[in-house]
């Protein structure tokens, strides 16, 4: 919590912050907006500013609860286990996952990992019988994890460091005439990029999530100890890539990602070839990272799709659009990833 109110504006804030102290670190700057963007509303959806697969179609969450109930019933369904959702926005996936679930006998615990008490509400509605957590330490010890999470860790603050002519420094966040603008830090960050990594020609920038990091370290954790397994969705890459992949959307525009803190939605693409070894270090299974489009239709998005409309002839062309949008190429379909995290000794999964 910063030390201004919450009726302070943002800008305000980080404006005298900035011209009083210097520049304040990218991830400051990402977690200060992100936390008051969705402390303040309901961004999902036709209305708000962006939308999300379980937003698009219930297909994308029952898809999901199926795959989750077959790990659990050919894992010996453990009569105690925990359905944990990070970020669960409106509640959506959950209510469509738990729903196909329950037809083949799965009634976890629900535990939702959510900060904003806003979203808290929407939940509520969705999900009567979750049980609400700030983080994941409060998460119970014992019986099996069954964990997902869906467009969360873009949202976590990324921190960058950029080469210039005198070396490695930080990604900062200045002022340039009462406006925003990325500047390079005052302190050699040298020693924080990897040596094969040193020589990069001026310009480059490395973009690192230590809040991902941490997140995959202690869900992997969890799953060691407890069993269960782990789905995480969000748009990224499986090979480490360069550049800043930081963006903002307001209303399903992309805007400068300084222009407006905490009135857009601030995300970074997701890194998953950094968060694999992560898991695995704890002796975690890595089940491997593939595109969703890839994951859906193994699963049976496209029996799905038909056996809805044969049902609802007059919702067919609105099912395809939705099917599509989930697994085109063009779509959400290659760019969206699905990495999946087993504990040792559970079965080998659908979809991987
Ligand atoms: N999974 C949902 C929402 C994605 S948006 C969907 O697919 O529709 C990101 C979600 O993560 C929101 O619910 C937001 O409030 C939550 N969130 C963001 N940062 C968080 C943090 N540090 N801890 C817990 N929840 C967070």
């Amino acid at each position: 919590m910063s030390a201004a109110t919450a009726a302070d504006p943002l800008e305000a804030i980080f404006q005298r912050l900035i011209a009083n102290h210097g520049p304040i670190s990218l991830a400051h700057y990402i977690g200060e907006s992100n936390a008051r963007y969705y402390a303040a509303k309901d961004p999902f959806g036709a209305g708000g500013d962006f939308i999300t697969a379980p937003e698009i179609s219930q297909m994308f969450g029952e898809l999901i609860g199926l795959w989750l109930a077959d790990m659990w019933i050919r894992a010996g369904r453990k009569e105690l286990v925990h359905y944990v959702e990070l970020g669960p926005g409106r509640g959506t996936l959950a209510r469509d996952a738990l729903g196909a679930a329950r037809r083949y006998g799965l009634e976890p615990k629900v535990h939702f990992v959510e900060t904003s008490t806003e979203l808290k509400d929407v939940q509520l509605a969705a999900v009567p019988s979750a049980i609400w957590h700030h983080d994941l330490s409060t998460i119970p010890l014992y019986g099996p994890v069954l964990l997902i999470a869906n467009e969360f860790l873009d949202a976590l603050p990324v921190r960058q460091l950029v080469k210039t002519a005198g070396g490695w420094r930080e990604r900062m966040v200045g002022l340039d005439r009462g406006s925003f603008v990325p500047v390079a830090g005052a302190q050699p960050m040298d020693a924080a990029v990897p040596e094969a990594r040193r020589d990069a020609p001026e310009g480059t920038i490395i973009e690192t999530c230590p809040g991902a990091a941490a997140v995959v370290y202690e869900v992997a954790g969890r799953l060691v100890e407890q069993g269960g397994a782990a789905l995480f969705i969000d748009y990224g890459h499986d090979a480490p890539r360069d550049g800043s992949s930081l963006q903002a959307v307001h209303r399903h525009r992309k805007v400068d990602p300084f222009a407006m803190p905490g009135a857009a939605d601030l995300t970074a693409h997701v890194d998953f070839s950094a968060l694999a070894p992560i898991a695995q270090s704890r002796g975690c299974r890595w089940l491997g990272t593939v595109p969703q489009g890839l994951f859906l239709r193994s699963l049976g998005i496209e029996a799905r799709t038909e056996a809805l409309a044969a049902q609802a002839p007059q919702h067919a062309a609105a099912l395809a659009a939705a099917r599509d949008r989930l697994i085109g190429e063009g779509q959400m379909g290659l760019l969206f990833k699905v990495m999946g995290l087993a504990a040792p000794g559970w079965p080998e999964p659908a979809g991987f």
